[in-house]
């Protein structure tokens, strides 16, 4: 019974970093089995020609009955052609020769043609060995990429076959982006020197050459690179970074050299580099493995393209990437990647603009309260904001509205937020009321105990694949520091499915388990993360490294502990869990009146919404 479980919006943005690997052994195994198909196709059309295979005494013999017309003699066969072809019978055949120097004598004593053949030459082998090599490689190139272009096969190996977009004429601008005001001005200033350099480098001053755009996936970089070219009117190059990442040493390299040739000569220009962590990896802490020569050399030539052009050129370099730890610190030094814009996912009023962004392109009701919207998407990015106004507007067609309303948004947030609904998942009527009261104890708790964040909703239809139930919480305000009580509390109302279940059942189920488990989470970090055990006092003894530039990937830090700071550690997270499941059965068992009337209708229309809610707390709630 899900709780609010707002964890799964970030499932539909992938890295794309896991494309998959050019199936190496794949393409070897079909190389080869055409090749070895050529093989036999050509033995097969050549063994026609001389079908029947003789030993040389049977050749002889029928040299000497006649029945052999010419011959072609070579040293390591003799090939010939019968007389007369017998019926069912081969008109050619093939002899290996032996040492006889009466061959010549008989051959002439029968009247038979005869004539020599130079042994296959070793230019001839050469020839064919070269042929073999041209068809492999063209075969790999057609498998390896898609296709060679033209037939430039494997001469043109170092031509960049990477997939650039270069675009001209775009559309979107500044206007597109939203609540990211910050870095919308850190920009206009390239837009001013893409559009006048001149003016720009007047007084000296130096243009930048590269801008990293920091940030999580969804919050708008590729956006706000498009907008750039859009506002400056200039070409825009683009291209991932994963597609510098080669097989062959060197070839990576020259993509890059190629790249920023393409670039030079289409300036002014912009050259985006998206996932620029995919070639631009720390070069320290990966051992062994030879791929990494090539992913250095791929790296250097970057830095080196970087350094070696000037601000006259008129190129800008854009790159993004959601993993500035695991960047090489010389990609971000002075004059390369040397400035950096961090984007985060939108605060409430940021939500509010991008909502109305999105919101132009659909036929949205002029009763429709953004800030509403905006306030129960906390923690959505960008990206999660334009899918929910695409879902929103998908819900309202088929609902068969003219207009998209609030409702429209209610349903789609809860598609995203939990998954959609599975109606046709069955349950028996007393597992339905286990999983109400379940519910109505995370409510109630949140209620009484007047937790910052709203009940919105409470539902017993499940939805995605684990929750049977679920309460969405609407966060008041966008909040940087939890205070401790409002950390308690918090727990509380994760135990309170739980403690419900005891109090109305007298026994427990499995559908509080992941409850449990953000609970337990939220108390170990409070003792281990924030300070606020006694007991174990203000040290840290876990913590997560916040994500910086020029720092090499860390991740979760456990500090060393002795055994009995360990068992501190794991009574205190009990006494913290116990102590607000007491809490929570305290409030539950003042509240059975509110709970013994809400259950009934949950029951009866499945959800209970934020005004249905509200309206009987103010009657029945204690
Ligand atoms: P990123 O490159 O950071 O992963 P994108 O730029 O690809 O994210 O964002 C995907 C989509 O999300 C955009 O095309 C846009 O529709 C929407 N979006 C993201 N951030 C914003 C924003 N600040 N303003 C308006 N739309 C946004
Ligand atoms: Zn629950």
């Amino acid at each position: 019974m899900a709780h609010n479980s707002k964890d799964k919006r970030n499932k539909n943005k992938m890295p794309t970093e896991t494309r998959p690997p050019r199936g190496f052994g794949g393409n070897f195994i079909i190389i080869f089995l055409v090749v070895t198909a050529i093989f036999y196709l050509y033995e097969y059309f050549n063994a026609r020609k001389y079908v029947e295979t003789l030993p040389y005494s049977q050749f002889i013999a029928n040299v000497n009955e006649g029945k052999v017309k010419e011959v072609i003699i070579s040293d390591t066969k003799i090939t010939g052609e019968f007389t007369d072809s017998k019926e069912n019978k081969a008109h050619f055949f093939l002899t290996v020769p032996v040492k006889d120097e009466h061959l010549i004598e008989t051959l002439q004593a029968k009247n038979v043609t005869f004539q020599g053949e130079v042994a296959s030459s070793f230019w001839g082998n050469i020839l064919s060995w070269i042929f073999l090599i041209y068809i492999l490689s063209l075969l790999w190139s057609l498998f390896s990429h898609k296709m060679p272009s033209g037939m430039q096969g494997i001469f043109s190996m170092t031509k960049s076959k990477a997939k650039v977009f270069v675009e001209k004429d775009i559309k979107t601008t500044f206007n597109d982006v939203a609540g990211i005001e910050d870095a919308k001005d850190e920009l206009k200033e390239i837009v001013q020197f893409l559009s006048n350099p001149k003016q720009f480098t007047r007084l000296g001053g130096r243009a930048p050459k590269g801008v990293l755009l920091v940030g999580p996936p969804g919050t708008g970089k590729t956006l706000l690179a498009r907008a750039l070219a859009g506002e400056a009117k200039v070409l825009f190059f683009s291209i991932n970074g994963s597609e510098f990442v080669e097989l062959y040493v060197g070839l990576g390299a020259a993509r890059v050299r190629d790249l920023f040739e393409q670039a030079r000569k289409a300036a002014p220009c912009i050259l985006f580099i998206d996932e620029i962590d995919a070639l631009g990896k720390s070069r320290m802490g990966h051992i062994g493995l030879g791929a990494n020569d090539e992913k250095e050399q791929t790296l250097n030539q970057l830095l080196a393209e970087m350094d070696g052009f000037d601000a006259s050129t008129g190129v800008i370099i854009l790159a993004a990437t959601n993993r500035p730890e695991v960047l090489d610190p010389a990609l971000v030094r002075s004059g390369r990647f040397d400035r950096q814009i961090l984007l985060h996912n939108p605060d409430q009023i940021g939500r509010e603009q991008i909502l109305k962004v999105h919101i132009q392109k659909i036929k949205a009701s002029p009763t429709l309260d953004l800030q509403k919207v905006a306030s129960i998407t906390s923690g959505f990015s960008g990206a999660d904001l334009a899918n929910l106004v695409n879902e929103a507007a998908i819900v309202a067609t088929r609902r068969g509205s003219k207009e998209v309303e609030e409702q429209d948004f209610s349903l789609a947030m809860e598609r995203i937020v939990a998954g959609p609904e599975q109606k046709k998942k069955c349950m028996n009527a007393d597992e339905k009321k286990r999983i109400a009261y379940h519910e109505l104890g995370h409510a109630t708790v949140s209620l009484s105990l007047k937790t910052q964040d709203k009940v919105h909703k409470v539902s017993i239809i499940p939805r995605g694949m684990g929750a049977l139930g679920y309460t969405i919480q609407r966060p008041m305000e966008d909040r940087y520091l939890a205070i401790q009580d409002d950390i308690l509390k918090k727990i509380c109302v994760l135990l309170g499915g739980r403690a419900s279940e005891k109090i109305y059942f007298n026994n427990i189920s499995t559908g509080a388990a992941d409850d449990l488990s953000k609970a337990t989470n939220i108390a170990r970090a409070m003792v281990t993360q924030y300070g606020m055990s006694e007991k174990v006092g203000l040290a840290i003894f876990d913590e997560q490294p916040a994500p910086m530039l020029n720092t090499p990937y860390q991740q979760y830090v456990t500090r060393p502990k002795s055994e009995m700071t360990s068992q501190f550690i794991d009574q205190e997270v009990r006494a913290i869990l116990d102590h607000c499941f007491k809490q929570a059965e305290h409030v539950l068992e003042l509240n059975k009146n509110f709970i013994n009337e809400e259950v009934v209708l949950l029951l009866k229309s499945e959800t209970l919404n934020e005004s249905e809610i509200a309206n009987a707390w103010k009657k029945y709630g204690v």
